[in-house]
């Protein structure tokens, strides 16, 4: 999807205005290419300091980062529910708690994590190994609109406890709070050319990867740009992660809590307005408990409160953050429709030229709607029956995304044998959403969805170079070179023999 320039004014900042009210938020500089190679090289001659320096001392600016962030946990969740639209309750709960948590988790663990691992050999049995880990360099992150704090600062504190030196492109929605992070960390004490966050267009952050001395690319953002990424980072060997769009399915099976899973699955649809990668964005019901958990569906979303949520707990459901997403809904529900879909719950505006679009229930649809096959990161959730296992499952996978997906079944081990059928980096059993605030597990990809993965103990090797150190255990008598000899050959042959018959 190409960038949103509107929002750019000609004195090259970025004005921010809240989409749930149209207020101004705020204003941030728009950084120029020279602006932003400059930023990389400072980054990169304060990260040898910093990978210099003990894990005691960066773990020591990150709990410090962590407790200032609880501190202010509400000024930042207020400014993100402003920025993005969101519920304080969203803001609070799925970005700013997350990210405490995340932050000392790591903080606590990566020490542990990044010691050197040994690796045993059977063959060769005088001599072992072991892999290291060293930082990678400069980690430049794009990151996208809808969670504009945990996405890029999660992946932020994670690189800097590696040794990393970090360079933010933000979204140009929600450049803010970013850079209200950034604030925090300057409170902490962290070197400013450590990590800096560089506002601007994309095509700015495509000059970054064709042009400037970084190692390393994690992009979180669309299907469409990720693979533009992707391939300015191949042409010259820039090793990345990729996190890209989803299109969730969710299996309700013949003997799940139906009331359990209506509530969990009108969450993971609606949640965040729907503008969550992991967003339950089909649903797939077995025919014997459809009309009844269509009923509970519709009662929990008419029970939801949706509005402006900027001073307002008790909002359910907030604005959307990008005007162009509304346009993709519309043409969702209008395809769904001219396919004879029936809207059950909301389907249009709940105010012409506002942002907020209605929780919307659709069924009656086929496979082929639209809104089935095409990611909406928008608040729609289409129900559809199926009467087979292997019919679902073959439906869940027919998609280019694999992301999430979502299993809801009474037994336990039904569950576990349709979630592992699933092509999708995580399958969820009985509940939505809540891995990424998990941060011991990996937040992994599938198909067109991503390459790599983020969080767990690998996502934070992952943001290391590894080598390997090959050594000799005991002084072992020479052997295996010149001259060759048939005997060696049928030494080596008898050991093989003793190891595997
Ligand atoms: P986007 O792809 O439009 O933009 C993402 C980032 O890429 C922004 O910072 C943007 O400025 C930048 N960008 C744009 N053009 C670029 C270019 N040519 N080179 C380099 N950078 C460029 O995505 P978005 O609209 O901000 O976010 C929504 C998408 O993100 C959805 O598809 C959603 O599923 C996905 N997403 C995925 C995850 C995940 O974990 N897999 C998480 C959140 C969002």
């Amino acid at each position: 999807m190409p960038e949103n320039e509107t929002i750019k004014n000609p004195s090259g900042k970025i004005v921010v205005k809240a989409p749930a009210n149209g207020s101004v938020v705020g204003e941030a500089k728009s950084y120029t290419f020279e602006e932003a190679k400059s930023a990389v090289e400072r980054a990169r001659a304060a990260q040898k300091a910093w990978a210099a320096a003990s894990f005691e001392f960066r773990k020591e600016k990150i709990i410090k980062f962590a407790s200032i962030l609880m501190q202010k946990a509400d000024e930042v969740a207020r400014l993100l529910s402003r920025e993005t639209g969101k519920t304080i309750y969203e803001a609070t709960l799925f970005e700013v708690i997350p990210l405490i948590h995340l932050s000392n988790y790591f903080a606590k663990k990566a020490h542990k994590i990044l010691k050197p691992q040994k690796i045993s050999v059977s063959l060769f049995k005088h001599r072992a190994s072991y892999l290291h880990y060293k930082p990678r360099g400069v980690v430049f992150i794009i990151s996208p609109w809808n969670f504009p704090l945990t996405i890029p600062i999660g992946e932020v504190v994670m690189s800097l406890l590696a040794g990393n030196a970090v360079i933010l492109k933000p979204a140009s929605l929600t450049p803010l709070v970013s850079l209200k992070a950034r604030e925090l960390f300057d409170e902490a004490g962290l070197d400013p050319d450590l990590f800096q966050v560089i506002p601007g267009p994309g095509a700015m952050a495509g000059q970054i990867i064709d042009q400037c001395a970084i190692d390393y690319v994690n992009f979180t953002g669309s299907t469409e740009v990720g693979k533009i990424v992707a391939m300015a980072a191949a042409k010259r060997l820039i090793p990345f992660s990729m996190e890209l769009g989803g299109k969730a399915p969710a299996i309700i099976c013949e003997d799940a809590n139906l009331k359990n899973a209506a509530k969990a699955i009108t969450w993971g649809a609606f949640a965040n307005s729907g503008q969550i990668c992991a967003s339950v964005e089909r649903v797939y019901v077995h025919e014997s408990v459809y009309d009844e958990f269509v009923n509970l569906a519709v009662e929990e979303t008419n029970k939801l409160r949706q509005g402006d949520p900027a001073n307002d707990y008790e909002i359910d459901v907030g604005s959307m953050t990008d005007p162009r997403q509304i346009d993709i809904l519309q043409r969702q529900v209008a395809d769904a429709k001219e396919r004879g879909g029936k809207i059950l719950a909301g389907g249009k505006l709940k105010e012409e030229g506002k942002m907020f679009f209605e929780p919307t229930v659709i069924v009656d649809v086929d496979d082929d709607a639209m809104c089935v096959r095409e990611e909406s990161f928008g608040p729609l959730m289409p129900i559809m029956k199926y009467k087979t296992e292997e019919e679902v499952i073959a439906r869940a996978n027919n998609t280019r995304f694999g992301l999430l997906g979502y299993v809801f079944s009474g037994n336990k081990r039904k569950a576990k044998a349709i979630a592992e059928r699933i092509q999708a980096g995580t399958v969820i059993i009985n509940e939505v959403l809540i891995t990424h605030a998990m941060p011991e597990t990996p937040w992994m990809t599938a198909k067109e969805s991503g390459i790599g993965f983020v969080h767990s103990d690998e996502g934070l090797r992952h943001l290391c170079s590894t080598y390997h150190v090959n050594y000799d255990l005991i002084n072992f008598p020479y052997r295996l070179c010149y001259p060759y000899q048939e005997g060696k050959v049928n030494t080596v042959k008898k050991v093989i023999k003793l190891l595997y018959d």
